[in-house]
């Protein structure tokens, strides 16, 4: 009886014991932390920025996209041209024609230049050699448009194209990139002018030979207006022009004058052809 009567009691301590330990858990307060409070986070570092990257490459324009640039004439040969004598520039327009090789005969028997405007739908196959010989002998090829149109009737697509297709003509046939060009009847406005990626020539006198010219009107025309830097206007169409220049060439040959192309003749003057300038009348 009295060993009962003490387990008794110890499980009735064990018990109480028990009962506050769980009294004290539930009801007690939510512990204050202790001790310094735990700091707030402190940021984690600022990241550091990722490396900016690097830009891509600066797109190439495309290559169907034209550039604007001056006429360059470092290539131009001008070591047989004299400077201090007057020089006038002869364009023929309009070919190539059954005259090119008459006409190149007159330019090489004299020594002298010229420059040819070849007009794209003029051209055929025959013509090959001839437009070649322009270039052989020293003359000067340029652009007089494909179809011979008003320029200023056309929008600036069709304006670039009618000068495109006979650009890539003349450079099929001679290898040279980029010549020089003539409107069909003078005609340029500011759209025509900026269309065009390269200069622009038309002159300053007109021979007249494509308003029923003949030949005496053709050498009276050119020969009472000729002065020093002045470029003229006639067309590789008509026997009467090739026969004035026959008789012309010498006789300004023999007055002090070297008959030259455009590009020699602002070579040879200093003169930076631009484009989009109004046309180029005379280089002096
Ligand atoms: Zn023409």
């Amino acid at each position: 009886m009295k060993r009962l009567s003490i387990l008794i009691i110890l499980l009735a301590f064990l018990c109480i014991g028990c009962g506050n330990d769980n009294s004290a858990k539930k009801d007690s307060p939510a512990q204050t932390p202790t001790g310094t409070p735990a700091p707030t986070e402190t940021p984690t570092e600022t990241p550091t920025p990722t490396e900016t990257p690097t830009p891509t490459e600066t797109p190439t324009p495309t290559p169907t996209e034209a550039v604007m640039q001056n006429w360059d004439t470092s290539n131009v040969d001008i070591s047989w041209i004299d400077p201090n004598k007057k020089l006038v520039a002869f364009t023929f327009d309009d070919g190539p024609t059954q005259y090119y090789d008459e006409l190149l005969d007159i330019l090489e028997e004299n020594g002298m230049h010229a420059t040819f405007f070849v007009w794209g739908k003029q051209y055929n196959k025959s013509y090959e050699a001839v437009v070649k010989r322009v270039v052989e002998q020293g003359c000067e090829l340029g652009n007089h448009t494909w179809s011979h149109p008003h320029l200023k009737t056309l929008d600036e697509a069709k304006i670039a194209e009618e000068v495109e297709k006979v650009r890539a003509l003349l450079e099929d046939l001679t290898g040279i990139k980029s010549f020089l060009v003539r409107p069909p009847y003078g005609e340029a406005d500011m759209k025509v002018q900026f269309a065009i990626p390269v200069p622009l020539i038309n002159w300053s006198v007109d021979s007249a030979d494509w308003n029923n010219g003949t030949y005496e009107s053709v050498y009276q025309r050119v020969m009472s207006n000729l002065k020093d830097g002045d470029i003229v206007l006639m067309h590789a169409s008509y026997k009467y022009t090739m026969e004035a220049v026959k008789t012309m060439i010498p006789e300004l040959i023999a007055d002090g004058y070297q008959i030259v192309s455009v590009s020699e003749l602002a070579a040879v003057r200093g003169k930076t052809l631009q484009p989009g300038h109004a046309p180029y009348t005379s280089i002096r």
